[in-house]
C-alpha cells in the first residue's frame, strides 16, 4: 500500500486523558482512534494487525476440530432468563437497549447461553457430538473501570469457542487440546516466553479455571510463577491448600504483575441444564451434553504486544502480526522506489511505501513509531552505494544490499 492512500497520520501527542501506553502508541501511530473511554475505532493499520492475530487464532482453533460462525450481537432477555443471568444485580456489566415496542434486548457481553439454546436446534443424538464452534467478534461490557487502553474496551474484539462433549472425559481431552492450541498462538505471535498457564477460580463448576497471562508491569492482576514447572497461580485463587492441592513450593514462587490474554472454562452442566441441551446416547438413553468455553481476547492481545514490544520511538512489532513486513521509504527517489515497490508486491511481500512528499526526518520518525519489522530507505546515497539501505526496526545498524537481493534478504 502507498503511504499516500492512507488517510491516517501520525500524532507527536496522544489525547490528555489516555493514561495507558499501549493506547498511547496506538493512536499516535494511527492503528487507533479514541472516540471516548474503552471505546477505540481500529485504523486501517490497526485492522491489519488484529486481522494477523485472528488468521493465526482461527488456524490454531480449527486445528483443534474448531468451526467458525458469527453469532448476534442484539441478545434476546428470555434466552439469559434461564440461567439468571440476564438480572442487573448478577451481571453488572450489560449493556440493554430496547425494540420501539418496548421490547428488551441486550448486547451481546458473552455468548454461553445464545450458543447452548442454538445448540438445543443441533443436537439430538451422540452421533452429532462433540462439537467445537467459534466466534471471533465484537463484544461488549459496561466496565467500571476503563483505564488500560485498548486492553479494557467496553466494546472489544474476542474469540469465544463452545464445546459440546458426550461427557466429562471427552471434554477433557479437547480440554487438554486448547491448552496447546492457545501455547501455539501465543508462541506463534511471540508472547510465548512471557506467557503463563495460570491456575484461577473454577467459579461453582469445576475447581479450577485456567488462564493464559502475560507478563507485563501495565497487567491488572497479579500471579505467583512457578518457571520450572511452567505454571502459575492467580493471587485470587492462591492459598496454602491450592499450593498443596498443585506440589507448589512457597519458595519456589515469583510474584508478578501480568495481563489476563485468554482463559478456558469447564462448564460442566451450568448451562445444559436451564436449556435441557440433551443427547440420546447408544442406549436411547438420554444425557445432558458437557461444556466448556474459551475465550481469548484478541484486541487486548494487540494492546499486550504493544505494550512489550516497544522503545522510546515507538512500537516494534513481531514479524508475525506486523501490519506490513515491510516499510519502503522513498527519500527523493519515487522512480526508482516505484520499481522495488512493484517487485516487492509481485513476491507477495506486504509492503508500505511511503511515497509522501515530506521530509526524511519525519519519514524515519514516522517509521520507527509505526514499527514495521524491515525498513528499506531509497536515496541518491544509497543508489550510489550500490542498492538500497536496510535495517530492523529492533536492531541499531542499516547496511547496504543490492537492490535485486532484497527479495532473498526478508524472505
Ligand atoms: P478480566 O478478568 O480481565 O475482566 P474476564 O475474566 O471477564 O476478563 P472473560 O469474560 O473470560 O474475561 O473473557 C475472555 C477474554 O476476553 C479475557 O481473557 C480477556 O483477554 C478478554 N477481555 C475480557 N474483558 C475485556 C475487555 N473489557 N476488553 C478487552 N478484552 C477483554
Ligand atoms: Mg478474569
Amino acid at each position: 500500500m502507498k503511504q499516500s492512500q492512507l488517510f491516517t497520520k501520525t500524532q507527536k501527542n496522544a489525547p490528555k486523558d489516555e493514561v495507558s501506553l499501549n493506547a498511547q502508541l496506538l493512536i499516535r501511530g494511527g492503528f487507533i482512534n479514541k472516540e471516548m473511554a474503552g471505546v477505540y475505532s481500529i485504523l486501517p493499520l490497526g485492522l491489519r494487525v488484529i486481522d494477523k492475530i485472528s488468521d493465526i487464532v482461527r488456524d490454531e482453533m480449527n486445528k483443534t476440530g474448531g468451526v467458525e460462525m458469527q453469532s448476534t450481537a442484539l441478545q434476546k432477555k428470555e434466552v439469559w432468563e434461564k440461567t439468571n443471568r440476564w438480572d442487573d444485580k448478577i451481571v453488572d456489566n450489560w449493556f440493554k437497549t430496547t425494540l420501539k415496542n418496548g421490547t428488551e434486548l441486550g448486547l451481546g457481553f458473552t455468548h454461553e447461553e445464545p450458543m447452548s439454546n442454538l445448540m438445543t436446534s443441533f443436537i439430538s443424538s451422540y452421533k452429532d457430538l462433540p462439537i467445537y464452534v467459534y466466534d471471533i467478534r465484537t463484544v461488549f461490557r459496561n466496565e467500571a473501570r476503563a483505564k488500560s487502553g485498548i486492553m479494557r474496551g467496553r466494546e472489544f474484539f474476542w474469540k469465544a469457542l463452545y464445546s459440546f462433549s458426550k461427557n466429562k472425559e471427552e471434554h477433557d481431552v479437547y480440554y487438554e487440546k486448547a491448552k496447546i492450541a492457545y501455547k501455539n498462538i501465543f508462541d506463534r505471535i511471540g508472547l510465548g516466553n512471557k506467557t503463563f498457564l495460570t491456575f484461577a477460580s473454577g467459579g461453582t463448576f469445576s475447581k479450577y479455571s485456567h488462564e493464559f497471562q502475560t507478563i507485563s508491569d501495565s497487567g491488572e492482576d497479579i500471579i505467583y510463577i512457578d518457571k520450572e514447572k511452567n505454571i502459575a497461580v492467580n493471587k485470587e485463587v492462591c492459598n496454602d491448600g491450592v499450593l498443596k492441592d498443585l506440589g507448589l513450593e512457597k519458595k519456589n514462587l515469583i510474584e508478578k504483575k501480568a495481563i489476563e490474554v485468554g482463559n478456558i472454562f469447564s462448564l460442566s452442566y451450568k448451562f445444559s441444564e436451564p436449556f435441557h441441551l440433551k443427547y440420546r446416547d447408544e442406549k436411547g438413553e438420554e444425557q445432558f451434553v458437557y461444556m466448556g468455553s474459551y475465550g481469548l481476547g484478541i484486541s487486548r492481545l494487540m494492546g499486550t504486544i504493544t505494550e512489550i514490544n516497544n522503545d522510546e520511538k515507538g512500537i516494534v512489532w513481531p514479524e508475525a502480526v506486523a501490519p506490513f513486513q515491510v516499510h519502503l521509504l522513498s527519500l527523493s527517489q519515487n522512480e526508482e522506489a516505484q520499481k522495488i515497490y512493484i517487485a516487492l508486491v509481485k513476491n507477495s511481500i506486504e509492503v508500505l511505501y511511503d511515497d509522501r512528499e515530506i521530509s526524511a526526518g519525519e519519514k524515519f520518525a514516522d517509521s520507527d513509531l509505526i514499527g514495521i519489522p524491515y525498513r528499506i530507505v531509497v536515496s541518491k546515497k544509497s543508489l550510489e552505494n550500490g542498492g538500497v539501505e536496510i535495517k530492523k526496526r529492533n536492531e541499531k545498524e542499516s547496511k547496504i544490499i543490492k537492490i535485486e537481493d532484497i527479495t532473498k534478504e526478508i524472505k
